[in-house]
C-alpha cells in the first residue's frame, strides 16, 4: 500500500491496520510456508505431514505465555516464537495444538509425547539436557525478586536468608534461592499462585526470572515491584524430544533466520517489550549435538 493510499485512511484505519500487520501473524517473516521440503521420515516431515503439532507453553505468564478464559490460544512471547517455528513447519497459527505445562511437567511431557515441543520460559540447563532435547537459546533473562510494593526490607537476594520465598517445583529458580541464599522456600505449581501469596501477605517474595515478574507487576503496578539485580543467567530454549539432531538443526537455523529477518524483535516487541521489558541481543544459539 502506499503512503499516499495509507495518509488517506483515517487515523483509526490506519492504527487497526498496522495492529493487524503486527499481531495477525501474517507479514512475511512469519509466513506460513506451503512448499516445505523436509528429509522423508524426519520429524519435520511428520510435523508438515500431519498440519499440526503439540505445542507446551505456560498458560498463566503475561507477557511470556498466557491463556485469557475462553479465549482458544495462549498470547505472549514464546506462543509468538512458536508461531515462527510452525509456520516454517506449514502449519497455520490456528492449527497448532496448545497444551499447558507447568514448570515440573515439561520434561515428562517431552518424554512421553504429551507434547512435541515447549516453549514455555524454558531455561536450558545441563541437568535438563541429560533427558530432553533444547535447541537455542533464543532468549537470555535473570532471576530477580517480587516483593510488596511497601517492603524496604528485600533488596536483592543477601536478604532472602529465613525469608519465606514462594517459587515453583521443578524450576531453576527455587534451586538457586533455597541452595545459594539460604531462603526459606514455599514451592507451588505455577508462578500466578506466588504472587497469590505474596498478595495475601502469606510470604514474603516471589523469586523466578525478571522477564516474568515484570508481567506480573505490569498487571498490580500499586501492589508489587520487582527488586535488585538479576542474580542468574536464563537462556530460554526449545524443548524437544532426546537425541532428535536433526529437528535441533532445523530449530535452530528457523531461530537465527528469526533473528535476521526481524520475526524475534516484532515477537518480542508484541509481548514481552509492551510489558516495559528491556529489548534484548539476539543470542547466539549453541551446536546441536
Ligand atoms: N526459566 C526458569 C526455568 O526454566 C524459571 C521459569 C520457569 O519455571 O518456567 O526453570
Amino acid at each position: 500500500m502506499s503512503a499516499r493510499r495509507l495518509r488517506g485512511l483515517g487515523a483509526a484505519a490506519a492504527l487497526a491496520l498496522a495492529l493487524t500487520a503486527c499481531g495477525g501473524g501474517d507479514d512475511a517473516a512469519t509466513e506460513v510456508v506451503t512448499d516445505a521440503k523436509f528429509p522423508a521420515g524426519s520429524s519435520m516431515a511428520k510435523f508438515n505431514e500431519a498440519g499440526t503439532i503439540k505445542i507446551g507453553t505456560k498458560f498463566d505468564q503475561p507477557g511470556i505465555g498466557a491463556k485469557k478464559p475462553g479465549a482458544d490460544a495462549p498470547e505472549g512471547f514464546d506462543p509468538e516464537m512458536a508461531k515462527i517455528v510452525a509456520a516454517k513447519l506449514g502449519i497455520e497459527p490456528d492449527k497448532i495444538k496448545w497444551v499447558e505445562t507447568v514448570s515440573d511437567n515439561r520434561e515428562p511431557f517431552l518424554q512421553n509425547g504429551t507434547v512435541d515441543l515447549v516453549f514455555a520460559s524454558y531455561s536450558i540447563t545441563d541437568e535438563r539436557r541429560q533427558v530432553v532435547g533444547q535447541a537455542g537459546p533464543y532468549y537470555v533473562t535473570g532471576q530477580q525478586l517480587l516483593v510488596a510494593k511497601d517492603d524496604d526490607s528485600i533488596k536483592g537476594p543477601d536478604d532472602l536468608e529465613g525469608k519465606k520465598v514462594c517459587s515453583v517445583e521443578g524450576s531453576t529458580s527455587i534451586k538457586t534461592v533455597e541452595e545459594e541464599y539460604g531462603a526459606n522456600p514455599a514451592p507451588f505449581a505455577t508462578y500466578s499462585e506466588c504472587v497469590q501469596q505474596l498478595l495475601s501477605g502469606s510470604v514474603d517474595a516471589v523469586t523466578t526470572d525478571g522477564a516474568i515478574l515484570l508481567g506480573y507487576t505490569a498487571e498490580n503496578p500499586d501492589k508489587l515491584k520487582v527488586v535488585g539485580d538479576a542474580f542468574s543467567e536464563e537462556r530460554y530454549g526449545i524443548g524437544f524430544k532426546k537425541d532428535d539432531t536433526k529437528l535441533c538443526n532445523f530449530l535452530n537455523e528457523t531461530l537465527e533466520a528469526s533473528f535476521e529477518d526481524g520475526s524475534w524483535q516484532e515477537a518480542f516487541d508484541q509481548t514481552l517489550g509492551e510489558a516495559g521489558v528491556e529489548a534484548p541481543e539476539a543470542p547466539t544459539v549453541d551446536p546441536c549435538e
